[in-house]
Parts: structure tokens; C-alpha cells; sequence
């Protein structure tokens, strides 16, 4: 659903005047943090992103990402990574994109086949690093299909739905193309 940004602002005033006044509770959309020089935005009302230890666990798929495709958290500096509710990230060239790097990196926290995901490590974070320190926008390196590792270090953790806690579950191949995603 697009909303005109006038409606988006007086939204936003108005979760901002709920979290007033009921002290906690109503997701704080906008909210921001800085990782290593990164500016992370948090536009999404996913329950995992509202959590305390979201920013570590942020910070952890980074690192790990970074790992495996050759990078540092030098080579992010100053770049900006959004979450957003989705489903879809603006993005040029790609209708229903779940994730896109243009200089800036956008995630959606929705997938196609799970609806609103339960975790960080469920999003295509891993895939933008990796377009944020290759470039490489037409997937020709081989590491893109070789994800298993990556996989099986972000494996077995908790994730938050719109019930409570409940698993994190990896879906390897979203990693490596999302669809109709440059
Ligand atoms: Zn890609």
C-alpha cells in the first residue's frame, strides 16, 4: 500500500502521541541507530525489529555478511540500510524488489512466501552486503550460490511474531536472487 507522505508524517504523529501516552508499546517507526559508521533506519513495525537486542543482532548478520564476501565495516561507512514494512522496497528498474542496494541499502522485513518475516536473519541483508562491497549487480560470482555457510552460522536462533517468540528459519535460497531484484 503506498500512502502519500502527508499521511505517513500524521501517522507517524500519531504512534508517536500513543507511545506518550501509554509510556511503551506502539512501534516507533523512523527510529534510527548507528552501527560502525552505518546509519540504520527502522521503518517497519515487524515485531523482531522492536526488540531490545535488534541492534546487536543487526550488527551480527553484518559482520558475518562482511565475512563472506571479502568486506569490512569500512567499506559501509556512511551508508544507510533501511528496514522497511514492505512488502517491496523502491527500487529502480524492479517492481517487487525485497531488498536493493543503490549506494543506500533497503530491506523489506515481509517475504513473498511468509508474509511479515520473524527475524533479521530472515530478510535479504545478507544478499545487499553482498551487492554493497562486489557491486556485481548481475550475479555472476560464484559465492552467490555457495550461501551454506553463511546459513549455518545465522542457524537456530529466536525470532519474534506477532504472537510471541517463535523461530527463526533461514531460507538460504532467498539469499541468493530475490525475485525480479537487481
Ligand atoms: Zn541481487
Amino acid at each position: 500500500m503506498h500512502l502519500p507522505a502527508s499521511t505517513g508524517r500524521a501517522r507517524r504523529a500519531i504512534l508517536l502521541g500513543l507511545t506518550l501516552a501509554a509510556g511503551c508499546g506502539a512501534p516507533d517507526l523512523g527510529r534510527e541507530f548507528t552501527l560502525h559508521g552505518v546509519r540504520i533506519r527502522v521503518d517497519t513495525d515487524a515485531p523482531f525489529a522492536q526488540r531490545e537486542e535488534f541492534p546487536a543482532r543487526v550488527e551480527d548478520v553484518i559482520a558475518i555478511s562482511l565475512a563472506y564476501w571479502g568486506g569490512a565495516w569500512d567499506d559501509l561507512r556512511g551508508r544507510e540500510l533501511t528496514f522497511s514494512t514492505g512488502p517491496y522496497v523502491a527500487c529502480a528498474g524492479a517492481a517487487r524488489a525485497s531488498g536493493c542496494f543503490d549506494g543506500a541499502i533497503r530491506v523489506a522485513t515481509w517475504d513473498p512466501g511468509v508474509g511479515t518475516v520473524d527475524c533479521v536473519e530472515q530478510t535479504v541483508l545478507v544478499h545487499e552486503i553482498g551487492h554493497a562491497i562486489l557491486g556485481d549487480a548481475t550475479h555472476r560470482d560464484a559465492r552467490w550460490m555457495e550461501l551454506e555457510p553463511v546459513a549455518d552460522a545465522l542457524a537456530g536462533r529466536v525470532g519474534f511474531g506477532p504472537d510471541g517468540v517463535t523461530s527463526c528459519t533461514v531460507h538460504v535460497a532467498l539469499w541468493r536472487h530475490p525475485l525480479d531484484e537487481p
